[in-house]
């Protein structure tokens, strides 16, 4: 069989092809002439698997797609206080370009728009590195997120550069108010070559799916960041990655993304899939038309939008039923999938609505993959108050997905590998 996300590509990009709307980027003289006709859009699946259509493999400068991924090489190699000294975490609703900083502590609004990203980028590794370990850090994350290494395209870097007057004019505010300590012109030159660095859109969307796989690389396995920081990114992105157009990207697209003026467009849908799009021509935001056309599709076709979220808990109790009879009944409370706070619950209430008058009770979680922190801590309550009402309680758990199962405060529970281990008659000799 042919596979099918591919041809579903296919013939969206056909759609928006014949729109020749918007320039590319005309204040960068060597993205001023790059070549319109290139389209094309990536899917980066959590098992590295990749789908794409179109001019995927061609590369094209990453711009300020960097900003967010060097905000999560600032947060893990600085931790969040330091960074969040000095950048925040509001929307500016203003111009990528815009001087938007707090008007008290000069801090700029956020991590997003050039002043956040030109601070962010001076937060990069450790604080004794020169300018140019500062790049080579840059460049080794963003390659770590790529999973192969990246290069420079010195020849937009150099254009750049020169006409690079406004970032120079934000970077010197910026150490006006001492949020940037160093020189404004060398943080200014490091943040230049940081947004010179070469991508596919191939690369872009495993980028964006190590992102939504909790910032594990899908093809190396590498855990670039953090978890936590991976929330951070994925909310600010969310908030402040289209900038002036974040609020309708929120509400009609409804994936964290964030875009560049080379034309690439990203976006990071958690636990699911990492997607990229790449075409030159931008709107007055300075986002890719087509991309934001091609985004539009994907949300509304396949339904990612991050608010329309599946009803997980339902189907957590799969079934409630007795093995055996007599004394030595075990009523089993079969679970299945990956557990939360509302999956949970449905265990709560079955317990509670339907008290089990077997003295053993397992809850069995062979089909769980699963288990978040207060499931974790619900179950194991629930396993306490069994216990405490007279019940013998077991875990079914081959795979060993119950962290540490222990109710504590007077709670008991048998961890056994097969419902057959806990069903077999007390005191019989295997
Ligand atoms: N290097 C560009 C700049 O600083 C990045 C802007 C962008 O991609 N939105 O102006």
């Amino acid at each position: 069989m042919r596979p099918i996300i591919p041809d579903y590509l296919a013939e969206v990009l056909g759609d928006v092809e014949p729109d020749a709307s918007g320039e590319p980027a005309g204040y960068i003289p060597e993205l001023a002439t790059a070549d319109t006709k290139y389209l094309g859009a990536a899917f980066a699946m959590l098992d590295g698997e990749v789908y794409g259509s179109g001019d995927i493999d061609i590369e094209f400068t990453i711009q300020s797609i960097s900003k967010p991924f060097v905000y999560a090489l600032a947060l893990s190699d600085r931790g969040f206080d330091s960074v969040l000294a000095k950048v925040g975490v509001e929307p500016s609703g203003e111009a990528f370009n815009e001087i938007s900083l707090e008007s008290d502590t000069g801090r700029p609004l956020n991590p997003m728009i050039n002043a956040g990203a030109i601070t962010v980028h001076s937060l990069a590794g450790a604080e004794d590195l020169d300018p140019a370990g500062r790049v080579e850090r840059v460049l080794r994350g963003l390659s770590a997120f790529a999973g192969r290494r990246l290069k420079m395209d010195e020849a937009v870097y150099a254009s750049e550069i020169e006409h690079a007057h406004r970032n120079l004019a934000i970077a010197h505010m910026l150490r006006s108010h001492d949020i940037l300590t160093g020189d404004a012109r060398t943080v200014v030159d490091g943040y230049t070559r940081q947004c010179s660095v070469l991508v596919t859109a191939r690369d872009l969307a495993m980028m964006a799916a190590t992102l939504a796989n909790r910032g594990m690389n899908p093809l190396s396995g590498e855990q670039v960041v953090p978890e936590a920081v991976v929330r951070q990114v994925l909310s600010v992105m969310f908030s402040c990655g289209m900038y002036d157009a974040a609020g309708d990207w929120g509400t009609q697209v409804g994936i964290p993304a964030k875009s560049g003026v080379a034309g690439g467009l990203i976006g990071a849908l958690p636990g699911q899939v990492g997607i990229a799009t790449f075409s030159p021509r931008l709107d007055v935001h300075g986002n890719s038309v087509r991309g934001v056309s091609l985004f539009e599709r994907f949300s509304s076709d396949m339904g990612l939008h991050v608010m329309e979220v599946p009803p997980a808990a339902l189907a957590v109790l799969r079934s409630n039923h007795v093995v055996g009879s007599g004394p030595n009944a075990l009523r089993v409370l079969e679970l299945q999938g990956g557990i939360g706070f509302a999956g949970a619950e449905r265990v709560v209430k079955e317990a509670v609505d339907n008290p089990p008058s077997e003295v053993k009770v397992a809850l069995d979680l062979t089909r769980v993959y699963s288990i978040d922190d207060v499931a974790r801590r619900m179950l194991l309550e629930i396993a306490r108050r069994l216990t405490l009402s007279g019940h013998d309680v077991y875990l079914v758990d081959p795979e060993s997905i119950m962290k540490d199962p222990d109710p504590g405060d007077g709670g008991r529970v048998t961890v056994v590998d097969s419902v057959d281990q806990a069903a077999i008659p007390m005191g019989a000799v295997q």
